[in-house]
């Protein structure tokens, strides 16, 4: 931290050092790359491949999906570093708008499997419900970057038509929270959603997929606490951590507090070129997670979605880090390396 906030110490410290909800910690996100650049003491306008490249190309790349980037995680950032690789997860780049043919809108084919708005069901007996839209973090890789959230539903009265669905499906056992990303909602509104699929008999564990803990760790305080308590139906929470570096103090007591209200704590991660693609950074976050009671659930392999095809890994190296990591870890440390295949009825491990 002390190293962190040597550059541009000034507007970093005095925005970080009165505590702010996570909601006005929301507000104030950070949403340009020239801004970021700015805080982080970096040139935007330096050529590729160690700048943003064609900064005009960028700009293009940010008014399609906009950059969003709260302080809590900027100032994890190295000032300075280009390279940086929770930099390089958020920061709009041109090489997104490259002309990449085999780039899709939606690769993982969330639009055929939707059974009633925001409702998708891909696998037997678990269902994903798009609560919203709107997440904590703008992730350049994403693969719903191109989902039409618009037609999403976002609060109780949209929700009850997939809630019907649920109650009156039994081979369902278990309902995902995704989105966007559901902790970027109220807490009243997640305690009723929460609640009412506790009450259903069948359903026999909720998962929560955020990555907001992450990002704006204080999101994880009493209100939300006290619906997890609340829940007596077992809850999952599937974290999205990519480097060991996106673990710092105040990340790590937040993922505490999750744990002790009685949530199991997993994590998804992806494989991005540049950022954790080497066998150094995957070892470091595993161990990081365990060290915290997090177990790795999922590495992925990017989804090909238009303006993310930069980050892509080949399945001949992803391999060989899954294996070197079986070598040097617990068998419970080591993810499993999965791709998602649209129509398929379940990810599909790469081996
Ligand atoms: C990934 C996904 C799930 C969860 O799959 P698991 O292998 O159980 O983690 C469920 N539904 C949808 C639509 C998904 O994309
Ligand atoms: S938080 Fe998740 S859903 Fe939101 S942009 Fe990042 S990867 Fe996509």
């Amino acid at each position: 931290m002390a190293e962190i906030l040597t550059i541009n110490s000034h507007s970093v410290e005095a925005t970080l050092s009165e505590p702010v909800s996570w909601q006005q910690a929301m507000k104030r996100a950070i949403r340009s790359g020239r801004a970021l650049c700015d805080l982080l003491g970096l040139d935007p306008w330096a050529p590729a491949p160690k700048g943003i490249g064609n900064p005009s190309l960028a700009q293009l790349a940010e008014s399609d999906f906009p950059v969003f980037v709260p302080w809590e995680y900027a100032a994890r950032m190295r000032p300075g570093d280009v390279d940086d690789p929770l930099l390089r997860q958020v920061l709009a780049v041109a090489a997104e708008r490259a002309a990449d043919p085999t780039g899709m809108l939606d690769p993982v084919g969330d639009l055929a499997a939707e059974r009633v708005p925001g409702l998708l069901h891909k696998y037997d007996s678990r269902v994903l419900l798009v609560t919203t839209g709107a997440c904590a973090v703008h992730c350049r890789y994403c693969f719903r970057r191109h989902y039409p959230y618009h037609t999403a539903p976002r609060g109780r009265e949209n929700w009850k038509p997939a809630l019907a669905t649920i109650a009156a499906d039994q081979t369902l056992d278990e309902v995902i929270l995704s989105g966007g990303d559901p902790l970027t909602l109220a807490d009243d509104a997640l305690a009723w959603l929460v609640d009412q699929l506790d009450n259903l008999a069948h359903i026999r564990r909720i998962r929560v997929h955020t990555r907001v803990p992450v990002v704006i760790p204080q999101r994880i305080n009493d209100s939300l606490l006290a619906w997890v308590s609340a829940t007596h139906t077992p809850l999952y929470f599937v974290l999205h951590f990519n480097h060991e570096r996106e673990l710092d103090t105040a990340t790590t007591a937040a993922l505490e507090r999750l744990r002790r209200a009685g949530a199991t704590l997993l994590n998804q991660a992806v494989l991005l070129r540049g950022v954790n693609d080497t066998l150094e950074a995957q070892r470091d976050l595993c161990l990081k997670l365990v060290d915290h009671h997090v177990l790795p659930y999922y590495l992925h392999q990017l989804d090909l979605v238009q303006g993310a095809l930069h980050f892509e890994v080949s399945d001949e190296h992803a391999v060989d880090l899954i294996e070197s990591l079986r070598s040097q870890l617990p068998g419970y440390a080591v993810p499993k390396l999965v791709r998602e295949v649209a129509g398929q009825h379940s990810k599909t491990p790469i081996v």
